[in-house]
């Protein structure tokens, strides 16, 4: 095979290896915002319980302060039994602190509710707590990866840039047009300037090739160019063949 032609070859590897490395490093922040994402929701959740609990602790104060005014009213209408002078009155007076009393009962009984509910919502934000911490643990944990993914893709990148340096250099040195040519064909051609043919048809373009034409491009004289999409074009085939 054309010597020229198998330098580009290799090169338009490397070049498609670069392209594809860079779609990956591309990629990697995507991969943190699915773990971002659950990160999030937990935060929320355990935020809704901490709200929650918030609110019923204070719903309990509210209750007990409430009991202490009720328990100081029945222990002032208590005391003031002695000085009751008629039996109307008194009766009154008893029936006022039944009310209480079971005014007192109802705000007992709601506190000892509320209790129930915060020990049950303080299981609740444990759970919470540890759902958070793991999914906390599995950020940082892909953070690290990712970064360390990152790196190694770069110095992948690193390699394959100083053969390319080496490559570029050949070609140039051969035919400084051809490298031009190659790299025209690169940005204008969505990454492939140089491309396989066989059975006639460009896997370019998918155009068929002129008889004649795929025969200068099997037989591997030269350097021939796809008539419809203008890339390089080369016979893998014949390759194998040729070079035995
Ligand atoms: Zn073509």
């Amino acid at each position: 095979m054309n010597e020229q032609l198998k330098l580009l070859i290799r090169l338009q590897e490397i070049d498609l290896s670069i392209s594809s490395l860079n779609e990956k490093i591309k990629s990697l922040p995507n991969r943190l915002k699915k773990v971002m994402t659950s990160f999030k929701e937990a935060s929320e959740a355990l935020e809704k319980v901490k709200i929650k609990y918030e609110e019923l602790n204070k719903k309990k104060k509210s209750c007990e302060h409430g009991l202490e005014e009720i328990e100081i009213n029945i222990k002032k209408l208590k005391e003031r039994i002695k000085d009751i002078k008629t039996n109307k009155e008194y009766n009154a007076h008893l029936k006022e602190i039944e009310s209480a009393e079971k005014n007192k009962y109802q705000i007992e009984e709601e506190i000892l509710s509320i209790m129930e509910s915060i020990e049950i919502l303080t299981g609740g934000l444990k759970e919470e707590d540890r759902k958070i911490k793991i999914v906390e643990e599995n950020l940082k944990h892909e953070e690290k990866a990712l970064e360390d993914e990152g790196k190694a893709l770069y110095s992948e990148i690193e390699a394959y840039k100083a053969k390319r340096k080496d490559l570029e250099g050949l070609i140039k040195n051969g035919n400084e047009e051809l490298y031009e040519k190659y790299t025209t064909l690169l940005i204008t051609k969505d990454g492939i300037a140089v491309v396989e043919t066989s059975n006639e048809v460009c896997k370019g373009c998918h155009t068929n090739i002129p008889p004649q034409l795929y025969n200068d491009i099997k037989n591997n004289h030269g350097i021939f160019s796809c008539y419809n999409c203008n890339r390089i074009l080369y016979c893998k085939s014949e390759e194998g063949k040729e070079s035995g």
